[in-house]
């Protein structure tokens, strides 16, 4: 096809063991999905449906990245999250069929421009810019779903060397299989399309020069510097 203009290059993650790289379409993220994070952000950590929001593709960065600290905030956030990777076209999934849309698995933030967040939700405005800047969406190298489902092990994030955000994937208040059930009533998921599942309780502040190792169990590390 002929475009006007230069085709834009494709947002893709990295994948382990593999010099071929996934390609993405979408990025879909959960909201207050772990019971004590919904507790810290002054939310009823109540069962009710799960919610979503999106990032735009080119948001994705590599593990080794240098993530420049993002203009219109003085309260970076860091936000480690389980990221699943949808490989197939997928409309009403029920929740026993979901597992089959995954792709892979790896390790994500959601970094997030909290002061911004905090004054999007008093002035009742949507959480884009809060949410979907340049970088804000870190992915480590995916593991295929051939080498196993993640739906426990430990969830951690590192920042210069201490521990910050520490949890079990089974803490999620909505399964991998029930966010996908949930986004798949939504939209139609497409292959390409990440879901960030939420994050664990101990969300914090970041700055310039900070190292951060986001880790989950038996998925590749993600390590990012923020300057
Ligand atoms: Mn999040």
């Amino acid at each position: 096809m002929n475009f006007v203009i230069e085709s834009p290059a494709q947002a893709s993650v990295a994948v382990e063991g593999s010099s071929a790289r996934f390609p993405v379409r979408r990025i879909f993220c959960v909201g207050r999905n772990y019971a004590e994070h919904a507790r810290e952000m002054g939310k009823d950590p109540d069962r009710e449906p799960p919610f979503f929001f999106t990032k735009p593709a080119d948001a994705v960065c590599d593990s080794g990245a240098v993530v420049a600290y993002p203009p219109l905030t003085s309260d970076l956030h860091h936000e480690i999250e389980l990221v699943v990777a949808i490989g197939v076209e997928a409309v009403a999934l029920p929740v026993e069929k979901a597992l089959d849309a995954i792709w892979g698995y790896g390790v994500g933030l959601d970094l997030t421009r909290r002061d911004l967040q905090k004054l999007a939700k008093d002035m009742g405005r949507p959480w884009d810019w809060a949410k979907s800047f340049d970088m804000s969406a870190p992915c480590g190298a995916l593991r295929p779903v051939e080498r196993g489902h993640v739906s426990s092990g430990r969830i951690a994030l590192q920042v210069n060397g201490e521990t910050r955000q520490q949890a079990d994937i089974s803490n999620l208040i909505w399964s991998v299989p029930e966010v996908i059930a949930h986004c798949s009533e939504s939209v139609k998921l497409m292959p390409g399309d990440l879901i960030f599942t939420g994050t664990p309780a101990g969300v914090g502040t970041l700055n310039q020069g900070d190292r951060l190792v986001g880790s989950i169990d038996g998925l590749s590390d993600l390590e990012i510097l923020i300057r």
